[in-house]
């Protein structure tokens, strides 16, 4: 059985490592050859909006899914009933516009920061008196790892930050002067089972993650992103993983953005729970029994930004688990992942800690 992906990136490469021992194949959509997944599937070469390419794609696969969110939904609509297609091109289509993102939240009663679509140099104004200072100005699409947004202090900031960002729809969101961001994954197949994991407390640099620690916290926090996750899940009639990041302020959890597929926050899940969202993933979207989702200890894992350290350095150690993408270095790239377990948290902490200060002691200032 053969599971089409759009987009061959590190993703799809921990989706078809994950889904190899379930018995599947994989054929990826990828704009280049030379790419993570080039040394583990097949490659149909060609853009994400190519028809030929995309129905060549659904005759081949049992089922399409993504390993980005920002691919063209219009193209996989024009699949019609050639293809099965998940998770729900609803959710894609949610997830590439931040305010339709804000919206969705707001109808299913998840908290978010004070926000306002930004079409004008009127609605700026009123954006700015309404929501207030400080706050980001960001693209509605295509905005990931921190690009296409500017943190506003002053009125005068608004205006630089628009003319800079001008010709894209863009949002106004409050800034949210957080303790600490969280994000949960979950899975839904479609008998609707539905599995959450423990929640992931994430270090963010330059608006890219570079530490994930979990199981994290208290108890109320895990029970209050779930239930947020399990009614976006329910509404969506969502099929596969999905993610939702928050930032945390005091007790309270505002909703940021979410994401349909496997999340850069998960991937600890490899190694540190009985199931790996990759896999959760592929099994939600066969329509599969879910697998379970408890933690195996207490992991970290550090994304390798840039370029790879020296791989012996590290190997070496108890339950450090190393993975590179294949990818060529360039800044700010993801070039691969380290994986920690440890058998307490604060061993875990304080290991994450040393790491970060090898690999990357700007990460920690
Ligand atoms: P995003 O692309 O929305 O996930 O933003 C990337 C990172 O920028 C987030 O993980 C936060 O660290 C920061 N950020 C984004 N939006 C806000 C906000 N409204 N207030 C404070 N920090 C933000």
């Amino acid at each position: 059985m053969t599971i089409g992906i759009v987009g061959g990136g590190q993703l799809g490469r921990m989706m078809a490592l994950a889904g190899y021992p379930l018995g599947l194949d994989f054929l990826f959509l990828d704009r280049s050859a030379d790419i993570s997944v080039a040394k583990v599937a097949s490659t149909l070469v060609g853009e994400f909006t190519d028809k030929k390419l995309l129905c060549e794609l659904a005759r081949r696969s049992e089922v399409i899914t993504f390993d980005w969110e920002n691919v063209s939904i219009d193209s996989l609509r024009a699949l019609g009933r050639s293809a099965s297609i998940a998770p729900p091109l609803a959710a894609l289509a949610v997830s590439q516009d931040r305010v339709a993102e804000k919206k969705l939240f707001g109808k299913l009663g998840i908290p978010t920061a004070r926000y306002a679509a930004i079409d004008s140099q009127a609605s700026l104004v009123r954006a700015l008196r309404d929501v207030g200072l400080p706050g980001v100005l960001k693209t509605r699409r295509l905005g990931y790892d921190g690009k296409g947004q500017v943190v506003v202090h002053s009125i005068e900031d608004a205006w630089l930050a628009f003319e800079r960002l001008r010709g894209s729809p863009l949002i106004y969101e409050e800034f949210v002067s957080f303790d600490f961001e969280v994000s949960i994954i979950g899975a839904r197949n479609r008998q609707g089972e539905i599995v959450v994991y423990p929640l992931n407390r994430n270090l963010h640099r330059d608006g890219i993650l570079r530490l994930t620690r979990a199981p994290w916290g208290a108890p109320a926090l895990q029970r209050s992103a779930a239930t947020h996750l399990r009614r976006a899940l329910e509404h969506l009639r969502y099929e596969g993983v999905l993610n939702i990041e928050f930032f945390v302020q005091g007790r309270r959890l505002l909703a940021n953005e979410t994401a349909p597929r496997v999340h850069n926050s998960g991937h600890w899940t490899i190694e540190g729970a009985a199931t790996s969202q990759f896999e959760n993933h592929l099994r939600a979207i066969l329509g599969m029994p879910l697998g379970a989702t408890t933690a195996r200890g207490h992991a970290a894992m550090i994304n390798l930004i840039g370029s790879l350290p020296s791989r012996d350095a590290f190997i070496g150690e108890h339950e450090l688990h190393w993975h590179d993408y294949g990818k060529t270095a360039r800044a700010g790239r993801k070039v691969g992942h380290l994986t920690l377990l440890e058998t307490t948290a604060a061993r875990r902490d304080a290991r994450a800690c040393s790491l970060l200060r090898r690999i990357d002691p700007a990460s920690i200032r």
